[in-house]
């Protein structure tokens, strides 16, 4: 029997092994695709560091999720891809790693995004179709997956963070209601933060503020659209950076403020800076449990909401390919993936990528070459 390489998580703290994995019969439906970059996304952290607790059976789990890959065989019935452009082996493909279940109110509503059964539970290397993440030399795209072909003009590196990061982003400011000419802050600076201030820049916000702790990341922002950036070691009080933010933005508030943190403590903050009116955007803390403390009175007197936004839905991908396709000069997305790393070393790159190390300003995305 064929098999490929996966690197199989069993539990926290311990490390990933790499295990031969059967490569699995094709559905009519479905397409195997050879992985060519899988990157460390900071919710792969989470799970990895614990603070996002999974229970994982003995068979470990093949995750990983922020990738792109090359078709490797298609399922008989699949001749093109979601768009309708004919589908070749070999031909490069980006592609969601969920799938709405089509059967909920959610998918009823037309919201897959956010349908509630669209992940599954974690599954291990003996479970078929075995190849269930992105830290492995194949992916399994199930029937019913949303696939696009990429365009030749971009490079692998610029594909690699279109299916999480930067569709979670144009996603997440679709559904907050950015609009042209509007405001925002966009707390943190990792990689979904540069990405949030280019697609902002690219949607016609007018006033695009960055905030973070790094002068490293907050250099990058700049290159990503960034009007302005608020470093949190040289101003030090919240109600400081509330006040420069007003300043900014015309006395008001900015029209909509985002996490792309994942420490939910900067939650008030961000809602505090918005103006009468304006829209929280609720992306970055995925630990459930986190708790932080709300005063209510302050979304109702300013007619404030909070959106929160879990995945995308479909369309995002081929519009995320396109803002690449027009932006690739104008912003330094050749600088998104720092690091690369073997398949192999994929402990080595996890070490590296872990929290204090992305706050040293040394990395912004590690990817593995499977
Ligand atoms: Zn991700
Ligand atoms: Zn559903």
């Amino acid at each position: 029997m064929a098999t490929g390489k996966a690197a199989v998580f069993y539990a926290v703290g311990k490390p990933f092994e790499l295990r031969d994995v059967p490569i699995p019969e094709v559905e009519p439906d479905a397409i195997l695709v050879k992985v060519s970059l899988a990157n460390i996304c900071g919710s792969d952290l989470h799970f990895w560091r614990g603070d996002a607790p999974l229970k994982i059976s003995d068979d470990g789990w093949i995750y990983g999720h922020e990738m792109m890959g090359t078709v490797a065989k298609l399922g008989a019935k699949v001749k093109t891809d979601s768009l309708g452009r004919a589908l070749r082996e070999g031909d490069r493909i980006a592609y969601s790693y969920f799938v709405a279940c089509g059967r909920c109110p959610s998918c009823l509503d037309n919201r897959p995004a956010a349908c509630p059964n669209k992940i599954g539970r974690p599954l291990g290397p003996s479970t078929f179709p075995h190849f269930h993440g992105a830290f492995a030399e194949y992916y399994y795209l199930r029937p019913g997956g949303h696939v696009f072909k990429v365009p030749d003009e971009l490079t692998d590196e610029m594909v690699s963070p279109v299916n999480c990061a930067l569709s979670q982003v144009l996603f997440g400011l679709h559904q907050a209601g950015l609009r042209f000419g509007g405001s925002i802050v966009i707390q943190g600076a990792g990689g979904l933060g540069v990405q949030a201030a280019a697609v902002a820049k690219d949607m016609g916000a007018a006033t695009i503020i960055v905030v973070d702790q790094v002068p490293e990341r907050l250099a990058l922002a700049k290159q990503f659209g960034a009007d302005h950036t608020i470093n949190l070691k040289e101003i030090p009080e919240r109600k400081d950076r509330v006040a420069l933010v007003r300043t900014l933005t015309g006395g008001f508030g900015a029209d909509i403020a985002c996490d792309f943190v994942g420490f939910p403590q900067v939650i008030p903050e961000g809602i505090e800076m918005l103006g009468p009116g304006g829209t929280y955007l609720e992306i970055g803390t995925i630990s459930r449990g986190a708790k932080i403390e709300l005063e209510p009175a302050q979304l109702v007197w300013g007619a404030k909401r909070i959106v929160g936004v879990i995945m995308y839905d479909p369309w995002v991908i081929p519009r995320a390919l396109d803002f690449l396709v027009r932006n690739r000069t104008r912003f330094a997305f050749d600088r998104l993936i720092s690091t690369k790393y073997p398949l192999e070393k994929i402990n080595d790159a996890f070490a590296a990528s872990e929290w204090y190390g992305r706050d040293a300003g040394a990395i912004t995305r590690a990817a593995l070459v499977p």
